[in-house]
């Protein structure tokens, strides 16, 4: 089984074996290899059950590293990294050709991204390649936001756990794209709307589903743990006599009906950040709990933009049920 520790010389060595290493990131824990050894990059698709359709993100330890991977860098590309780096941004540009193509899918373009969270910018200081790293779950599930996440799905299939604490954002990155030159919003993530429509008011969403996505966080199901999650507009649809009905709610307002040992709270004060962060813990604990389903509501709009995101993940978690 893996070891969990803090130990990142340890890490590094094993990345620099062409191991497949567990690793923190300010966003959802990932599953880290060299992003140019062909070989170790393959083990992450294999331990993951990822689709090799399915691109990976690569993290750079600065700005200037990044950029090295991407050719015809568009100026607003320039504009987001200035912002929003290091941190919880992906922008996906065109490939140099450098990063394998097993890393993009075989698309022309590659995703890039500098975080962070600082035992993984320690890391990549001791390496000299970037990372190549998918949020550490099986292929479809919940993602991970403590190293007892990662442990508890795929302890037994990789060796080393980086432990970083419980990650600060707990939803995935924003992934942006551009069409000629104009940023395209492909995956809603940490970055509130609200910041990213600010600098583009005119900024592209893309975040529709498909059956062939761009990005596969834009697939109708995604995001979901294994038993019955209910998407409900409000309470009174959700009205349910069954002791094993689970709901997830947000602020102190919750179904009349619901016994409070049902009740999955996602921030008693109403606030949004924790909300984000706590979504994919709470989603685990209803998959561990006795509850046969989950009842899920719209969070109501914020000032942010944050609610977009968290109702976005828990639309996917419901997804393969409705
Ligand atoms: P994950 O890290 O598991 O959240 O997955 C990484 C996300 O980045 C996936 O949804 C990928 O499809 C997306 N991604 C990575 N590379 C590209 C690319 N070249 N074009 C579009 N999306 C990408
Ligand atoms: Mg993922």
């Amino acid at each position: 089984m893996a070891v969990i520790g803090t130990d990142v010389t340890e890490a590094a060595r094993r990345l620099k074996a062409g191991e497949v290493v567990a690793v923190p990131t300010e966003t959802v824990y990932g599953l880290a290899a060299n992003a140019l050894n062909r070989q170790a990059v393959l083990q992450i698709f294999k331990i993951k059950h990822r689709p090799s359709f399915d691109p990976l993100i690569v993290h750079c330890v600065n700005v200037e590293e990044a950029f090295r991977y991407a050719v015809r860098v568009p100026p607003a590309a320039f504009v987001l990294a200035e912002k929003f780096w290091p941190g919880p941004l992906t922008l996906v540009l065109p490939s140099r050709g450098v990063v394998p193509e097993v890393v993009n899918a075989g698309l022309p373009t590659v995703a890039l991204r500098v975080p962070a969270h600082p035992l993984l910018i320690q890391l990549l200081h001791q390496v000299d390649f970037p990372l190549a790293a998918p949020s550490a779950n099986p292929f479809g599930y919940v993602s991970p936001t403590q190293a007892s996440h990662v442990y508890e799905q795929l302890g037994d299939k990789i060796g080393y756990i980086l432990d970083g604490g419980p990650c600060q954002y707990g939803l995935e990155s924003t992934i942006i794209g551009f069409e000629k030159n104009k940023p395209v919003l492909l995956r809603l993530g940490a970055i509130p709307t609200a910041q990213l429509l600010q600098l583009f008011p005119d900024i592209t969403f893309k975040i529709q589903v498909s059956s062939n996505p761009l990005a596969p966080g834009q697939l109708t199901s995604h995001y979901a743990p294994r038993k019955k999650v209910l998407w409900c507009q409000d309470f009174e649809e959700s009205s349910d006599s069954d002791p094993l009905t689970a709901y997830l709610v947000f602020g102190s307002k919750r179904p009349a009906h619901a016994p409070s040992t049902n009740i999955l709270n996602l921030s008693e004060q109403g606030n949004y950040h924790e909300a984000a962060r706590n979504l994919y813990h709470l989603l685990r604990q209803f998959d561990a709990g006795p509850w046969h389903r989950l009842k899920v509501f719209p969070l109501p709009e914020d000032d942010e933009g944050l609610a977009h995101t968290i109702n976005d993940r828990l639309r996917r978690a419901a997804a393969s049920f409705s």
